[in-house]
């Protein structure tokens, strides 16, 4: 079999050809017959420009068709054989977790010695127990989110090259996430494990689905968005001891559309138990825009990745809340780093952050700092490549 079969994700025979998957895009404006060609077109392999250059990998056409049918990996399939013909330019580099050092691993140094006592702790923890928390890259950037009362009898464990393949998953980098897909089964393969818990609905939605549905991973435990873990248990304690009585509108990640309720509902829910007051964006939950972080995966443009978190920015901002909130590590961080672009009075936080403060933790707040050194960073390192006519395989 070839890779293109191989590699082939978009079930052809539930599509009713409705064209509801890109006619309820956010980002490239079709109307329902013109989305409908388009549908054709990618099933037949001839994507149209419009679709090339707006597309910016939200992921959402996915959530937003009824049969389930994964237009989106229609799309990412073109960027597979794309890839596989000419490789990833090289100015992409510094920004994939398959690089040592890029952008996340190069802010250690700017952590706390707490913090990087922490991530040793997790490096060498073995991952068993009836609890287990996968901290993935983007949680391992700030672990101080998980420096909190409300983790006491979750065992961590992690370490940089255990990431969840996500990037490469977005890129339509799929022989990687296949060999992502063997390294974690074999990681995880024979371990006394109740139940993997996730902060970040990405590294959750490749774990129960993706890895395993699509590119062969085998796992035998359970697994839960820490959201839902967190809100049972702080509701079984009672009330929160300090209510944070302010108003806050609530960024949604791409993959929670596609986990829905659980995670969109229940952070909500956990928002609302801390006393915060929700309000939302014109565009939120699965109509939500994304945080800019996948719109690099078609184009590999840095300026793509910049006016989508600035347009993600102003929707926020257009609320008048107090502070942007965000249940995902990974908006975290992409939010936070460009809004030193694109200044905001609203400070980004993430809901252990908040969770800290109402369960009376003193609460430190290092993402912006630490997105500054990642800026600058990037600016050193990766932007002087983008002139350069390089390609490399991950
Ligand atoms: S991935 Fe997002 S931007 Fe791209 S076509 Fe689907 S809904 Fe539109
Ligand atoms: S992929 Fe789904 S939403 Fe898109 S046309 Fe087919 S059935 Fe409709």
């Amino acid at each position: 079999m070839d890779n293109q079969g191989r590699f082939d994700f978009f079930r052809y025979e539930d599509c009713t050809l409705c064209g509801d998957c890109l006619a309820r895009c956010e980002y490239i404006d079709f109307s329902r017959d013109e989305a409908v060609e388009e549908v054709k077109g990618l099933i037949d392999g001839r994507p149209s420009r419009k679709l090339q250059k707006g597309c910016i990998s939200c992921y959402a056409c996915n959530a937003f068709c009824p049969q389930d049918c994964r237009p989106y990996e229609l799309i990412t399939r073109n960027w597979f054989e794309r890839y596989k013909h000419k490789g990833l330019p090289v100015r992409a580099s510094y920004l994939m977790p398959s690089s040592f050092p890029n952008f996340r691993t190069d802010v250690v140094k700017n952590m706390s010695a707490r913090e990087q006592e922490m991530l040793r702790r997790w490096s060498n923890t073995p991952p068993e127990g009836e609890l287990v928390l996968y901290p993935g890259c983007n949680l391992m950037t700030l672990p101080h989110l998980v420096d909190a009362g409300f983790m006491q009898g979750v065992t961590i464990s992690g370490d940089w090259d255990l990431c969840c393949g996500e990037m490469f998953f977005r890129m339509g980098l799929f022989d990687a996430v296949e060999r992502t897909a063997r390294k974690l089964t074999e990681h995880y393969r024979g371990r006394e494990i109740g139940k993997m818990l996730f902060t970040c609905p990405a590294c959750l939605n490749m774990f129960r689905n993706v890895l395993p549905d699509q590119f062969g991973a085998e796992f035998s435990f359970e697994t839960e968005y820490l959201g839902s873990y967190l809100l049972a248990r702080m509701q079984e304690s009672g009330q929160p001891a300090r209510r944070l009585e302010r108003k806050v509108t609530v960024h949604d990640s791409c993959h929670a559309r596609i986990l829905g309720d659980e995670v969109l509902k229940t952070s909500r829910d956990l928002f609302t138990w801390m006393g915060l007051e929700i309000k939302e964006m014109d565009h939120s939950g699965l109509q939500g825009y994304c945080c800019g972080a996948a719109a690099g995966c078609n184009r590999y443009s840095p300026f793509d990745i910049i006016f989508s978190a600035m347009r993600e920015l102003w929707e926020a901002q257009k609320t008048g809340a107090r502070d942007l909130a965000l249940y995902c590590t990974g908006c975290q961080i992409t939010l936070s780093l460009c809004s030193w672009l694109f200044p905001t009075l609203q400070p980004v936080r993430h809901m252990l952050e908040y969770l800290r403060e109402a369960t009376g933790e003193e609460v430190s707040h290092p993402a912006q700092g630490r997105t500054f050194h990642m800026l600058t960073n990037i600016t050193y390192k990766a932007l002087p490549k983008m002139l350069s006519p390089r390609h490399y395989r991950v």
